[in-house]
């Protein structure tokens, strides 16, 4: 897999990224963070809790900035970049998926998948038919006119994935998408993260599970801010994988 995309830039690389918190003292959340994560890639962050998992999440997804360090996203430094010009560059790469599933209650599935589509200037017509479309590809086309209260939380979860993924992004960014879920449709879930890499997309899941967690190519250990182990980088004593028996 690392074999292909070595000509295009890396989706991700992070050089010396540090991040704090203002505060008596400043809180220091994370530090010292190089990563170089490339097209294709399918990866699990794993940490305690508190650990960073979600900040670091958070600053490659670009949703909140460095306080030192740099971001490439896609070749671009987001340094040099206006906030107006990295919410474009989001928009159009970036696809988020998080526990608590931010659907819009008085909306249908289509139309909360059509909200992933509202920067591409495209007719209201163009973005519903997207939506179906993205709403099939994740097994929900009996649930297009469902409001969220009348889906379960894997279907609810699949919505989101759908509204993630309806403009095509190159990065798909999940924290702890089964958190909430029970462990069949949890299975689901995580099955789909799985064939969407597969079609080329770059995904990242932080995850408390640790068979699933194991179960993936490339496994990033946070602990207190800082990288613990990257199971790329093999000469890095891989805790993780004593932990688990070896990767799989
Ligand atoms: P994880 O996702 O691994 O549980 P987080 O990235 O959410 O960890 O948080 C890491 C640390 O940063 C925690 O100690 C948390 O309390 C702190 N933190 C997160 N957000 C803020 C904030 N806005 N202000 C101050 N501290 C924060
Ligand atoms: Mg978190």
């Amino acid at each position: 897999m690392s074999d292909f995309g070595q000509q295009r830039p890396p989706v991700l690389l992070l050089e010396k990224v540090a991040k704090e918190y203002e505060g008596q003292p400043p809180v220091r959340v994370l530090q010292d963070i190089d990563l170089t994560v490339n097209q294709g890639e399918l990866i699990a962050v794993v940490g305690p809790s508190g650990s960073g998992k979600s900040t670091l999440l958070s600053l490659i997804g670009t949703l909140d900035r460095p306080t030192s360090g740099r971001i490439h996203l896609e070749g671009h430094d987001l340094t040099g970049l206006s906030d107006r010009q990295v919410a474009a560059l989001r928009a159009r790469r970036i696809g988020f998926v998080f526990q608590q599933f931010f659907l819009l209650s008085g909306l249908t599935t289509v139309e909360n998948v059509a909200t992933g589509l509202l920067y591409t200037g495209e007719t209201a017509k163009r973005r519903q038919e997207r939506a179906e479309s993205a709403l099939r590809d994740v097994g929900l086309a009996h649930r297009l006119g469902h409001r969220p209260d009348q889906l379960s939380g894997g279907e609810k979860q699949r919505v989101a994935i759908a509204r993630a993924l309806v403009g095509g992004p190159g990065l798909l960014l999940a924290d702890e998408p089964t958190g909430a879920l029970d462990a069949v449709s949890g299975k689901g879930v995580v099955d789909l993260l799985l064939e969407l890499n597969a079609q080329g997309t770059t995904v990242v899941i932080i995850t408390h599970d640790r068979d699933l967690a194991a179960s993936l190519p490339r496994r990033i250990g946070l602990q207190d801010g800082r990288i613990a182990f990257d199971t790329s980088d093999t000469d890095a004593h891989d805790a993780y994988s004593v932990v688990q028996g070896g990767p799989a």
